[in-house]
């Protein structure tokens, strides 16, 4: 009996299934067991029909496919080839391999998506050989640079893309293959950094975008429409610092889990508007599996969470564990999985339920009232302004001019400032711990003077003071933030920045 692999999909870590076959001197038959869902069960007639197809023959005996193991459910199509295969080499004990596919009737081996998923499996259980189909060597490929990020028992596996049936068994019996595929470094990973976007930013917000992407700090926009909320979050996005491999990659397998075929873009970018639902943040685990939420797909990037005070107050709520954990945690019943969600958090909001207030020219004159104001800015207090770093009420930087920065440059300022904070702290200060905080506040008990000097309103606010603090003074070129450091920082918390009334 040959050692096959196939896919297991909807597990939250890349699992293999193991196709075992048996067969009997009895009446043909075909049965197919282990917890096979319906398109699992569906697969007989396909594999039947495409070995037909390709003028191969299945053995005439009674023949049991084993999928172990046998207790897990088995979901989706990307085991008909590996099926397919256990089958047809049914007498070739010595062979190991791994394999994903879906047959088409007429012997063609489909993409079924999750190939990276796939191949991290395949390695992690030892297959030195995996089969995939043609269609998804593109999306390995396009990864090809984060998959040195893992590590299996040996050297990874061999790829070899295949378009049929037969192509397939060829590629499970010979040794050498001339369109062999294995990972390397070479590929370029693809950047979110070439977006387009504006050639340059007011001197306000570049300020506030800097400290953010180059400290990782949560950051929340307010104010009226039409004072360039939109236009700052697209800025962040190209200055926030692409994830670390072993974390793109992590990212990209929660990823393929919800969206078998990713787009190319690697690192996370999700933008959720104010119509999400906690259960769409959050995802669900079922028996079947689990379905990644907009939390943990954010995992390693950013997430963009316009319109914040709109939200479904339990939206908003969920919000709490990942900013506070950096995970989120999936439940059903007895089923409960904890995924990474540690995520920097670009959020906006109006100021009032119109979205003209305080502005009353341009874009029309705020109609609401001040009880109405102050009831919808409440919305946002709690779990989110807790949590958030940087609070900045946009006021319109409506035309480029004098003081007016390119975003090259402001990229370059960014990405030197978080080379030397990562240099001297191992972790830029948007990560740290509260006991990372408590540790730097005893080795330097001149900031503590400083941050109390701006009067937090509490704990929490003072080690926000003191993280932006030392994030400003980094981009200013200074190992040491001054008082004038402590004092923008302070600008930032929320009950400064925020206006009453
Ligand atoms: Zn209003």
């Amino acid at each position: 009996m040959p050692i096959v692999l196939g896919p297991l999909h909807h597990a939250p870590e890349p699992e293999v299934t193991c196709v075992e076959v048996a067969t009997f001197l009895q009446i043909p038959g075909f049965q197919i067991v282990g917890l096979a869902g319906r398109e699992v069960a569906e697969a007989r007639e396909r594999v039947r029909a495409a070995v037909a197809a390709m003028d191969l023959e299945l053995p005439r005996r009674k023949i049991i496919l084993n999928l172990a193991p046998a207790h897990v459910p088995k979901r989706g199509t990307g085991l008909d080839l590996p099926m397919a295969l256990a089958l047809l080499l049914a007498d070739r004990p010595e062979l190991r391999f791994a394999a994903t596919g879906e047959l088409s009737l007429n012997g063609s081996v489909r993409s079924v998506g999750r190939a990276v998923r796939s191949f991290i499996a395949a390695w992690r259980a030892g297959a030195g050989l995996l089969i995939l189909p043609e269609g998804d060597l593109a999306s390995l490929q396009a990864c090809s640079s984060l998959l040195g990020a893992t590590a299996g028992p040996g050297p990874a596996p061999r790829v070899r893309a295949v378009r049929t049936l037969r192509e397939a068994m060829s590629a499970a019996t010979e040794t050498h293959w001339p369109g062999q595929w294995v990972p390397g470094p070479e590929m370029a990973a693809a950047s979110w950094r070439g977006m387009p976007g504006v050639a340059s930013i007011g001197p306000a917000a570049a300020r506030l975008l800097a400290a953010a992407a180059a400290g990782q700090h949560h950051l929340l926009l307010l104010g009226p429409r039409g004072t360039g909320k939109s236009v700052a979050v697209e800025t962040l996005i190209r200055l926030w610092p692409e994830p670390d491999p072993s974390r793109a990659l992590c990212a990209r397998l929660i990823q393929e889990l919800r969206e078998p075929y990713p787009n190319g873009a690697q690192g996370a970018v999700r933008k959720v508007g104010a119509q999400c639902t906690a259960a769409s943040l959050v995802g669900r685990a079922t028996g079947d599996g689990i379905f990644p939420g907009e939390f943990a797909l954010a995992n390693g990037g950013l997430l963009v969470a316009d319109e914040l005070p709109e939200w479904k107050r339990d939206a908003r709520e969920s919000l709490r564990e990942p900013l506070q954990e950096g995970t989120v945690t999936l439940s059903r019943a007895a089923i409960s999985r904890v995924l990474p969600a540690a995520f920097g958090l670009a959020a906006t909001g109006n100021l009032c339920p119109c979205g003209a207030w305080p502005r009353s020219s341009g874009i029309g004159v705020c109609c609401c009232g001040l009880a109405e104001r102050q009831r919808y800015l409440r919305r946002l207090s709690g779990p989110i302004l807790d949590r958030v770093d940087l609070v900045h009420v946009m006021a319109g930087e409506v035309s480029s001019g004098p003081g007016w920065v390119p975003i090259a440059e402001l990229a370059s300022r960014v990405s030197e400032a978080r080379s030397k904070l990562t240099a001297r702290f191992a972790l830029p200060p948007g990560a740290w711990t509260e006991a990372r905080i408590s540790e730097q506040l005893i080795a330097h008990p001149r900031w503590r003077v400083l941050a109390e000097g701006t009067q937090p309103a509490s704990l929490r606010s003072l080690a926000k003071t003191l993280r932006v603090a030392v994030t400003l003074a980094t981009l200013d070129g200074r190992e040491e933030p001054t008082r004038g450091h402590f004092t923008e920082a302070a600008c930032y918390r929320p009950e400064r920045s925020i206006p009453r009334g």
